[in-house]
């Protein structure tokens, strides 16, 4: 049975592939490995959107270089953005990988792998070193095509409805694809070339697969898109399901799903009628992220996200007036070419108005194939942009901890995501006194320290048993930081899992 290692780097888009790339290989009779040492596969899901992502797969290309003079065997991969983006350049750098292969051919992906692997075997045999003989690469499926293809006709929407569930498969918390790709073109973004053009996948489909994970005890499933709320799916009869339409039917349709998430949301796109149906729908997560990436109209056109400040401000506010207990998220680029100290005070004024719950705040990085590279100078220097960082860092926690702190008193719902990395404890009981001079410690009281979120994707720690995972609990909150909240557990599961 081939050993495989798989290292995901990025977003949620390619924890999900992986996923699914792994449950078809697992099904070929590949065992998955922690340990990179062990494997006869190794294969990297890569990230394009900054460059230091990229880095960080260049050096582990190059680490493997020694193991595979070691193993000629070792079949090495590239798979997601980089591979798209990067190319056959990958080879050329690195000769020792051997297979290359873009987000929209990952349906192909098992196959590639299962050649590669006989290949290597007779490559071996024969005592050969012409590795690079089985080198192969599928890219391009991404390319930008004239229409939208529904999804009903994409090879890749196989590669999702292929999807499976095997005993021992960690799914409380599952993505479900809802779109591929984006049409935005952000000036500053490498996704819409590397995962080609926004395709939406029949409502369907994704109420099946929802219903599927459910059934086999997803106690919580996020809807996945780069603008997900763009979703608007056409049907052959003309009539469009809209993104507040498919809230509903999941919602619907899937009673025994305690919670429904759906990320990356798009300021632009959010109808009325998408906020009613979070409201309207217990069992939607009142939680949005929604990236503003700056507060300067200027920096905006020139980032060609397509709204203003003042839009995005409105936004919130109606978001608020409908759910006011909704906590939102947002992304910002910080030093986008041509940022000024004004830009920049206008962007922590808009972090203090909306009162984000957290900001992903990311420096700018050109990306070779951007129009932004290719438009405008990276004048913004290293040491202004990582001052502006640290700025918005601050003004950000203060936010954070004044959201969070609101809370404490109160009884939250959190869903239990496992032991707290951070703050997990061992508490050593009294020691016993069995005698005149003997002291020993006849038990050991493990006081271990659970980690969970609330539905509006606050980070709850609080003591518990670690077979609490996968369970929905209420918590009251005794104290606040920026990032965590604390707590101790009220009462029994509010939704245990199923048993499966
Ligand atoms: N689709 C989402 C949206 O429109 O907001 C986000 C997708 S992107 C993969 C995630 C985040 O990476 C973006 O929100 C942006 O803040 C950041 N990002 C994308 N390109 C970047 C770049 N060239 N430099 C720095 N950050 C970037
Ligand atoms: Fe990139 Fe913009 Fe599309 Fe988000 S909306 S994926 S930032 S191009």
């Amino acid at each position: 049975m081939p050993r495989l290692y798989m290292e995901t780097f990025g977003c949620q888009m390619n924890v999900l592939d992986s996923e699914l790339v792994l449950s078809q290989l697992r099904a070929h009779g590949y065992q998955q490995v922690n340990d990179r040492d062990e494997a006869d596969v190794v294969l990297y899901n890569t990230c394009s959107v900054r460059e230091h992502a990229e880095q960080k797969v260049w050096s582990r290309l190059g680490e493997l270089r020694a193991s595979k003079r070691g193993n000629p065997n070792l079949i090495i991969g590239v798979i997601g953005c980089m591979a798209e983006r990067e190319g056959k350049s990958i080879f050329q750098r690195y000769p020792h990988v051997d297979i290359l292969c873009g987000p929209g051919e990952l349906d192909k992906l098992p196959s590639m792998v299962h050649n590669a692997v006989l290949t290597s075997s007779s490559i071996a045999n024969r005592k050969s070193q012409i590795a690079n003989r089985r080198q192969v690469a599928l890219m391009g499926a991404t390319t930008r095509r004239s229409s939208t293809l529904s999804a009903a006709e994409d090879h890749l929407e196989l590669l999702d409805l292929s999807r499976s569930v095997s005993p021992g498969d960690d799914i409380s918390q599952a993505y479900v694809r809802i779109t591929r790709g984006c049409n935005k073109f952000c000036t500053y973004c490498v996704v819409p070339y590397t995962r080609g053009p926004e395709v939406h996948r029949p409502p369907q489909n994704i109420i099946d697969e929802v219903k599927m994970l459910t059934d086999h005890g997803a106690r919580e499933v996020t809807l996945l898109g780069q603008t997900v709320n763009h979703y608007a799916y056409q049907h052959p009869d003309g009539h469009t399901t809209t993104f507040a339409d498919l809230l509903y039917q999941v919602h619907q349709a899937i009673p025994h799903l305690p919670r429904l998430r759906f990320v990356t949301s798009f300021p632009r796109d959010f109808t009325n009628e998408a906020l009613q149906a979070m409201r309207d729908c217990e069992r939607i997560c009142r939680y949005l992220h929604v990236p503003a990436q700056s507060a300067s109209d200027r920096i905006l056109k020139l980032m060609n996200r397509g709204y203003t400040s003042q839009a995005y401000r409105d936004f919130i506010d109606r978001a608020k007036d409908l759910m006011p207990d909704i906590s939102i998220a947002s992304d910002f680029i910080v030093g986008f070419p041509t940022e000024t100290e004004e830009d920049h005070k206008s962007t922590l004024d808009l972090i203090r108005y909306c009162g984000f719950k957290n900001s992903f705040i990311f420096k700018y990085s050109p990306r070779p194939g951007t129009v932004a590279i290719d438009r405008f100078e990276d004048d913004v220097d290293e040491d202004t942009k990582r001052r502006r960082n640290n700025e918005m860092l601050a003004v950000q926690q203060q936010v954070s901890t004044e959201h969070n702190s609101r809370l404490i008193g109160q009884t939250v719902e959190v869903m239990v995501e496992g032991e707290s990395k951070l703050i997990s404890r061992q508490k050593r009981s009294n020691n016993v006194e069995l005698g005149w001079d003997r002291t020993i410690a006849v038990a050991e009281i493990v006081q271990t320290q659970l980690v969970g979120r609330t539905r509006g994707d606050q980070v709850v720690c609080f003591d518990g048993d670690a077979s609490l995972k996968g369970q929905i609990l209420r918590v009251k909150i005794t104290r606040a930081q920026n990032l965590t909240l604390f707590g101790q557990l009220t009462a029994l599961a509010i939704a245990p899992p199923l048993a499966v």
